[in-house]
C-alpha cells in the first residue's frame, strides 16, 4: 500500500516560476533588475546577525510603520510571507468547501491554485477582448455561494488597469457579505491619474481589503512579505490562519527600512514608468499587439506563436514568462536589458 495523497490534487497545475538562465537576462518573474533600496541592504546585513532568535510574530514595528504610512489603525492591517501567502489566508479566512472564489482568468496564476488547495471553488471569468478584467462579468458570476473575489489591477499578466469609476460600479453590485480583494502587487509602478487607492477604498466600504507587496517595486522578492489592509475581523482572522513566524526578521526589518526609503523607491519607479512607455511604443511600431500596462511588464497575445518567440527570446539570451498558446510577458528591466529585448524583438520574423 501506497500512502495516499488527495486525489484533487492530480487536477492542479504546478505554479510556473519564471526561469533563470545563467549567461541570460531574466525578464520573467516582474522583479525589479535594480536590486533591494540602496539604503535597505545594510539593515538587512545587519539583521542577519539576529537569525538565531525568532522573529516578533505579531511584525509590530513592521505594522505600525504601515499604519503610519497609510494612515490606518494598525488593527485593520495583516502581514504575510509574501502576498502570495496572504492570498491563500484569504480564501483559508473565508471560504469553506464547496464555497466559491471568483478571480479574472488568465490573471495571477497563484489564485485557482490557492483556491483548490484550500477547497473551494474555482469560478474563473474571462477577461475583455483588450485583456482587462471584466468586471459586469465577474459581478455576473457572484452566486450566493461566493465568498470571495479576487480584483487583480493592474492584471498580471496582461498589464490592464480597473479605473475608479469602474471599480466603485463594480463594487456597488457585490453583495456586502462578499470580501473583495484588490490585488494591488504594482501598485507603485501605476501612473494612471485615474486609478484608485486601494486603501482609500477599503476604508470607505466594509468588504473590501487592499493587498500590496515588497516583492515587486520595493525589490524584496527574495525574502518574502506582503501586506493586506482588511475590515478589522477579517484581519484578525488572517492573523488566525497564518503560520506563525512565517514572516521572518530579516523580511521584518527590509520592509521597515524599505519604507523609509521613499525617494529611492520613487526614483526607481519614475525610470520603470518611462521605460515601460519606451518599450511599448517601441513594440506598437514594430507592430506588435501590446495591451496598455500600469505594471512593470508589457503582454504581448502572441497566441500560437508564443512558443516560438519564446523560443527566439532565448536564443538571444533573454528570458520572458510564456503562456503557451495564449502571450508572453516581459518584465520591464534596466535600459540595457530593455534593449537586449527590444532587440530580439526586432529580430523576430513574423
Ligand atoms: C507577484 C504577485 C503577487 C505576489 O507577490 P509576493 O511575492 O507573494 O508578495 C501577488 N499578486 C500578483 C498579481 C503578483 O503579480
Amino acid at each position: 500500500m501506497t500512502v495516499r495523497t488527495r486525489a484533487d490534487l492530480d487536477q492542479l497545475p504546478a505554479y510556473v516560476a519564471g526561469r533563470t538562465v545563467p549567461g541570460s537576462i531574466k525578464l520573467a518573474s516582474n522583479e525589479v533588475s535594480a536590486g533591494p533600496l540602496p539604503s535597505v541592504v545594510e539593515t538587512i546585513t545587519r539583521a542577519a546577525a539576529e537569525v538565531h532568535r525568532y522573529p516578533d510574530m505579531g511584525a509590530t514595528k513592521l505594522t505600525e510603520a504601515l499604519a503610519d504610512k497609510l494612515h490606518v489603525a494598525p488593527e485593520r492591517l495583516a502581514v504575510g510571507c509574501g502576498s502570495v501567502a496572504l492570498c491563500e489566508q484569504l480564501v483559508q479566512a473565508t471560504c469553506s468547501a464547496e464555497d466559491e472564489v471568483v478571480y479574472p482568468w488568465r490573471s495571477f496564476e497563484a489564485y485557482p491554485i490557492i483556491t483548490r488547495v484550500v477547497g473551494a471553488r474555482q469560478i474563473p471569468v474571462p477577461l475583455t477582448g483588450e485583456h482587462a478584467l471584466d468586471l459586469d462579468a465577474m459581478a455576473s458570476a457572484i452566486t450566493s455561494r461566493t465568498r470571495l473575489v479576487f480584483v487583480c489591477s493592474p492584471n498580471n499578466p496582461t498589464g490592464p488597469l480597473v479605473r475608479r469609476a469602474e471599480l466603485e460600479a463594480f463594487l456597488d453590485r457585490v453583495p456586502s457579505d462578499v470580501l473583495v480583494v484588490l490585488d494591488e502587487a504594482y501598485w507603485e509602478f501605476v501612473s494612471d491619474p485615474e486609478a484608485p487607492d486601494g486603501v482609500e477604498v477599503a476604508r470607505a466600504r466594509e468588504n473590501v481589503a487592499s493587498m500590496r507587496t515588497f516583492s515587486k517595486a520595493y525589490g524584496l522578492a527574495g525574502l518574502r512579505v506582503g501586506y493586506t489592509y482588511a475590515p478589522e475581523h477579517v484581519a484578525a482572522a488572517l492573523r488566525k490562519v497564518c503560520i506563525p513566524f512565517s514572516v521572518n526578521a530579516v523580511a521584518q526589518a527590509a520592509a521597515v527600512a524599505s519604507l523609509e526609503a521613499q525617494d529611492e523607491l520613487k526614483e526607481r519607479c519614475d525610470s520603470v514608468v518611462s521605460e515601460r512607455r519606451r518599450v511599448r511604443d517601441e513594440l506598437l511600431g514594430l507592430g506588435y499587439e501590446v495591451p496598455e500596462t500600469q505594471a512593470n511588464f508589457v503582454w504581448l497575445p502572441l497566441g500560437e506563436s508564443t512558443q516560438e518567440f519564446n523560443e527566439h527570446c532565448l536564443d538571444n539570451r533573454v528570458v520572458v514568462r510564456a503562456f503557451v498558446g495564449e502571450g508572453a510577458r516581459v518584465t520591464i528591466g534596466r535600459p540595457e536589458e530593455n534593449d537586449t529585448f527590444l532587440a530580439a524583438a526586432r529580430s523576430y520574423r513574423r
